[in-house]
């Protein structure tokens, strides 16, 4: 008798239910309130997991950043429930939750929001201060997460110093050298060239490769399209999403 092969779509193990949720959004809406109020999220329910690179796309003011801010826990929503490694941040008081972000997210924004008057390796020591870590250890930490993103040689230059693609890799440094459940990145390509935003993908690529879980919110369809998982927003709803089933 034949062997007959079962052609299986394989998930991804980042995919697969049994990989521990990083970060969850359930049925997430947010409404900013005003005379005439804005929903900018209409429930938004999300599963993050380990071990995974999420581009989010969509057009501007569909609300990419109020989610990423949600997912950050810089702002809470005005309904639905945000879980980040298993616990729900409902309820949390505010010191509780901050101390949650600074130890286990990631932030990288547009702007690098790097300190003028402090050199790179500086610059990447801040990442460290909510972990309680000794000077000497916090440089030589930042000193060997520089060397990770490729600017091993730029440690002693300051923000001017340096092109907005080295500025942007010290911020990613920043955002990792405290080894966070999850990187998230609010349109970090959006003040660079199209080569330079290339070399940055490709350098969350290798991150997410060498065990970051990474979302990285993308103007560019085509290089979100690039990436493992892709989530649309549309109007404060997921549009599409490449995880679903299908
Ligand atoms: P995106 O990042 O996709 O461009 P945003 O999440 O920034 O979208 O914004 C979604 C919607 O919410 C937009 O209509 C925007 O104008 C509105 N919005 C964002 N932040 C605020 C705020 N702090 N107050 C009032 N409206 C806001
Ligand atoms: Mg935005």
């Amino acid at each position: 008798m034949p062997v007959r092969h079962i052609e299986r779509a394989q998930a991804p193990a980042e995919r697969d239910p049994a990989t521990p949720a990083v970060l969850t959004l359930s049925e997430v809406t947010k409404t900013y309130p005003g005379t005439q109020p804005v929903h900018a999220l209409a429930g938004v329910s999300l599963t993050v997991r380990r071990g995974e690179l999420v581009a989010v796309a969509g057009p501007s003011g569909s609300g990419k950043s109020t989610m990423l801010n949600m997912m950050g826990a810089l702002d809470r929503p005005s309904s639905g429930e945000v879980t980040v490694e298993g616990s729900a941040l409902r309820g949390l008081p505010d010191r509780r939750i901050s101390a949650m972000r600074g130890r286990r997210i990631g932030f990288v924004f547009q702007q690098f929001h790097l300190i003028a008057g402090l050199d790179a390796l500086d610059n990447v020591a801040t990442g460290l201060l909510y972990q309680a870590v000794p000077i000497a250890e916090r440089r030589r930490l930042a000193a060997h997460m520089l060397e990770h993103v490729g600017l091993a040689g730029r440690s002693g230059h300051r923000p001017a110093e340096l092109s907005g693609g080295e500025r942007q890799r010290v911020a990613i440094a920043r955002a990792l050298v405290g080894n966070p459940a999850i990187l998230l990145a609010d349109e970090p390509t959006g003040n660079l060239d199209s080569r330079t935003a290339a070399e940055i993908i490709s350098l969350l690529r290798d991150l997410n490769v060498a065990g970051s879980t990474i979302v990285v919110i993308m103007h560019d369809r085509d290089l979100a399209a690039s990436l493992p998982r892709t989530v649309s927003l549309l109007d404060g709803r997921v549009d599409h999403d490449t995880a679903a089933t299908g």
